[in-house]
């Protein structure tokens, strides 16, 4: 039995050649530096911060060059599968707003010429090309089993060697054709390795886009690719899948990068162009003085979900990865406010070489700046749907009346300097709930504890009977003042602060307390948005209602 013959013997029913499907796979039709990438998460888990960062970065390197960001689900790993995987990092996706252009869809339907972008639809490929490798001699069968492997490492341990299967420790590599045979009619399970050409004592080098020149030892383990199950290693299939679509530069984290002397041996061995690599440092976050990388199992705000969960909205996450991409986004932004992220060119050379800290309260103030930059009215969507999925008595709110919470958010924000208080859409109920009447009863009970402990209530109360007496709500805000001052001065007020500390002894307070009695009375709180205007979109009616609640 020849090589060809074993060949056709393992894969009797794969009939074509590597040039057949590459010919069914042609090449895509760019301009001139245009980059294809990808994201290729395996379905083992959740969608990290980081891994968004990196998904951000081949997107924008993608788009930017008026090529194609696609998306391959890498599930050659079937025992390590969770459940509900893909459907996370399709949603996250979607929550951060970036968009594949092709590959699996949440509707069920794939996009895209290129597909199946699943690797395991796409097993009778890579038979392909392993049918092909074996042919020429470049791989072979192997039986050994978990035992047979063990007692190799065992030796090569004894005698302080490295441990795999390589050279003449690969002991398969070398079986007669008759052996082979002779294995196969046992029915005995086998996988397909690679018969490697490299030697530890020689070196690649290669230019990574990031880290720049990396030099290696070459890759002679006679890695697996093909498993017992017929479907290949992640090694094997992600050259073949990268081959077929097309993909010209893959980013991806840098613990990949220590199998890099076998995927640019892959590349070589199967005859195919090899991709451009990029190989980021991971997320790096605070642990109190001292930095260190998220954990995916520890840390909450790992999972790209979190964010989602908070009410943080996707492009204030994006926005703030952007900055850590590269560091001159900052000033780009500041130059450009209104600018949508995607005019930003992102520049490979200008990247963080050792880990980003990824720091929440930088995202919380970014976060602020874009939503404040957002009309009421997508104030109120957002937060309405967010509130669908997490917070339903806030949803129940919102949607009791449109007009009256979209009039809430429309207080210091069609202005210059709009407010920015909002970083998440959880920050709304606090920051707002006091407008709306449910909210307001629950916490009016506590409202007496927001007055200045030296207020007595009685004065209190009088100051805001007073009010209730004089108020018109024909009045501008500086007739408004004016008869809230002359409430103050009527009552002993001092006129300023400055006049009351001289001789804080005259005073019961000065006129800023005479406000805060009238701010507690209609919020509960002392600290809300500006009187006046607060008091203009709660409406007469509430406003009369929660003076005289107050009054008791
Ligand atoms: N499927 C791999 C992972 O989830 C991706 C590796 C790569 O991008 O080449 O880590």
């Amino acid at each position: 039995m020849n090589q060809t013959e074993l060949a056709h013997r393992l894969f009797p029913a794969i009939e074509r050649l590597p040039e057949d499907v590459l010919s069914s796979y042609p090449a895509r039709k760019l301009k001139e530096g245009a980059m294809v990438t990808r994201f290729g998460p395996s379905p083992t888990g959740f969608l990290t911060i980081g891994g968004i960062y990196a998904t951000l970065i081949s997107e924008r390197l993608a788009h930017q060059s008026g090529g194609v960001f696609y998306l391959r689900i890498e599930d050659t790993d079937t025992k390590r599968e969770v459940e509900g995987s893909i459907g996370d990092f399709l949603q996250a996706l979607s929550y951060c707003g970036i968009d594949p252009d092709e590959g699996p869809t949440a509707s069920g339907v794939e996009t895209g010429e290129y597909g199946p972008y699943k690797q395991t639809e796409r097993a009778s490929l890579y038979h392909v090309f392993i049918k092909d490798l074996i042919a020429r001699g470049l791989a072979y069968p192997c039986f050994c089993d978990a035992d047979e492997l063990q007692q190799i490492r065992d030796k090569q341990q004894a005698a302080k060697l490295n441990p795999g299967y390589y050279g003449e420790w690969a002991i398969h590599r070398h079986l007669t054709p008759e052996q082979v045979e002779s294995e196969l009619a046992t029915g005995k399970p086998f996988v397909i390795r690679l018969k490697s050409p490299g030697s530890p004592d020689r070196r690649i080098k290669y230019t990574d886009l990031i880290k720049g020149e990396i030099e290696m030892p070459e890759n002679d383990q006679d890695i697996v690719i093909l498993k017992s199950d017929g479907i290949p290693t992640y090694h094997f299939a992600h050259a073949v899948d990268d081959c077929l679509m097309g993909t010209t530069h893959v980013i991806r984290g840098d613990d990949w990068l220590a199998s890099i002397p076998v995927h640019l041996q892959l590349f070589d061995i199967l005859g195919f162009r090899r991709p451009e690599y990029g190989h980021l440092a991971p997320l790096m976050k605070m642990d109190g003085t001292s930095k260190r990388k998220f954990s995916k199992r520890k840390d909450p705000d790992a999972a790209a979900r979190y964010y989602q969960q908070e009410g943080y909205p996707g492009t204030s996450v994006k926005e703030y990865l952007m900055t850590l991409i590269n560091s001159n986004y900052e000033e780009w932004r500041m130059s450009q406010p209104e600018a949508p992220y995607s005019e930003f060119r992102v520049d490979m050379n200008k990247m963080n070489v050792s880990g980003a800290l990824f720091d929440s309260n930088k995202l919380i103030d970014i976060s602020k700046v874009v939503i404040a930059r957002l009309s009421a009215d997508e104030v109120f969507e957002h937060t309405a749907a967010w509130a669908a999925a997490y917070d339903s008595e806030l949803e129940a709110t919102l949607l009791a009346d449109r007009k009256y919470a979209t009039a809430v958010f429309q207080i210091g924000r069609a202005v210059e300097k709009p407010r920015k208080d909002i970083a998440k859409w959880s920050n709304v109920k606090d920051l707002y709930g006091y407008f709306f009447d449910d909210w307001f009863n629950k916490s009016a009970a506590a409202g007496c504890d927001a007055l200045p402990a030296a207020m007595p209530s009685e004065l209190a109360k009088q100051i805001v009977r007073e009010f209730a007496l004089t108020l018109d709500f024909q009045d501008d805000r500086d007739s408004w003042f004016g008869k809230v001052k002359a409430i103050g001065e009527q009552l002993g007020f001092a006129k300023d602060a400055k006049t009351f500390k001289k001789n804080p002894e005259q005073y019961p307070g000065h006129i800023g307390d005479v406000a805060m009695i009238l701010r507690v009375a209609l919020t509960g709180r002392t600290m809300t948005l500006d009187l006046y205007d607060m008091m203009q979109v709660m409406g007469e009616a509430r406003v009369r209602n929660r003076l005289k609640q107050f009054i008791g």
